[in-house]
């Protein structure tokens, strides 16, 4: 393990906007060792009243559909626009496959080495739930180091939606033109999450497909119940190889966050997702306590045992462990 720095040197690092130390604190949120967890409880509290000034902006759409190449482009418009970007991402198939989805060396070459722009994929091999925790807390980092503009990448694979849509200000479907069959594999529960949906390669020749595909979203948000901050969802297009329809994202987005926060949607939205976060916070280290406690630990095995056979009912078990934990 490479040696760790006191919590004041990563803290003035991050705020100094050091890359290296930047990523080196992120290494120690994503770790499981005790005194990893004290060091990056402090690292957080320190940077904590320099995060939050950024826009965050979850991206997500099936493996494909060019996620990345979006990312590549729209992160080139915003360095050029003078701002600082950070990439991360939200990866629930990398636990499992151990190779990830999103993990790819070649994706994003030309923002890896832009010197305005910082990407780093999740850590392998936790639940989502970890995955959240981490990605939340990686923002906050990057926030304190003076990025401007957060996107977030997840592919639509099972709860990732929901986890990105809970800790971000916009959230944009990535989709493709020949949306015919598409829009069926396409959730209701996204459509209904997301703040604008944006068909991808939408290159010259695919005019006339590309143009079926918006008015069939559009045609679908119209059966859907307006959405909650106010803003209509856009449907619009472009493409992310050509580099067309970039800026134009971008405005919008740049647009949702002004009216957002005129009305006050934004802010309140905010704060909604930090109590959510804190009740997940809640409900994590519970679990942990109880699944970390030796009398539990010693006494589940024959509880299971006896669950398993039918001799006692699961939630006389529960009950039994929960009160041998609260005895401690
Ligand atoms: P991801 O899996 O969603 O991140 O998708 P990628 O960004 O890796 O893109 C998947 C493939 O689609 C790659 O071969 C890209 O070059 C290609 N691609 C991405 N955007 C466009 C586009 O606008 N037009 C075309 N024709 N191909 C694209």
């Amino acid at each position: 393990m490479r040696e760790r720095l006191s919590s004041e040197a990563y803290v003035n690092g991050i705020l100094a906007g050091d890359r290296i130390i930047l990523s080196r604190a992120i290494t120690v949120i994503e770790s499981r060792l005790q005194g990893d967890r004290e060091l990056a409880h402090s690292i957080l509290q320190g940077i904590l009243p320099h995060s939050g000034n950024a826009l965050r902006v979850g991206i997500t759409g099936v493996p494909g559909v060019g996620k990345s190449t979006l990312i590549e482009a729209l992160g080139t418009h915003l360095t050029s626009l003078g701002k600082r970007v950070a990439v991360l991402t939200v990866d629930p198939t990398s636990s499992k496959t151990g190779g990830s989805i999103l993990g790819d060396k070649t994706r994003m070459e030309e923002l890896v080495r832009n010197p305005l722009a910082f990407i780093r994929p999740s850590a392998t091999g936790l639940s989502l739930g970890g995955v959240a925790r981490n990605t939340r807390e990686a923002m906050m980092l990057c926030e304190a180091a003076g990025y401007d503009i957060i996107l977030v990448e997840t592919v639509g694979v099972g709860q990732s939606e929901t986890l990105v849509k809970g800790m971000t200000d916009f959230f944009l479907l990535l989709t493709l033109p020949g949306a015919g069959d598409e829009l069926q594999g396409i959730k209701k529960g996204i459509m209904e999450m997301v703040d604008a949906i944006v068909v991808n390669k939408a290159d010259a020749n695919h005019a006339q497909q590309t143009e079926t595909a918006i008015s069939d979203y559009q045609n679908a948000l119209h059966l859907m119940p307006p959405a909650s901050s106010g803003v209509p969802v856009k449907v619009m297009s472009c493409s992310a190889i050509e580099n067309k329809g970039i800026a134009e994202i971008w405005n919008l987005i740049a647009e949702f966050e002004n009216t957002t926060r005129l009305s006050g949607y934004f802010e309140k939205s905010r704060a909604l997702q930090q109590i959510d976060w804190m009740h997940e916070m809640i409900r994590q280290l519970l679990e942990d306590s109880f699944y970390e406690n030796n009398k539990v630990k010693t006494r589940l095995p024959s509880l299971e045992a006896a669950v398993k056979e039918g001799n006692l009912l699961p939630a006389s078990a529960a009950k039994e462990l929960i009160a041998l934990w609260l005895k401690q």
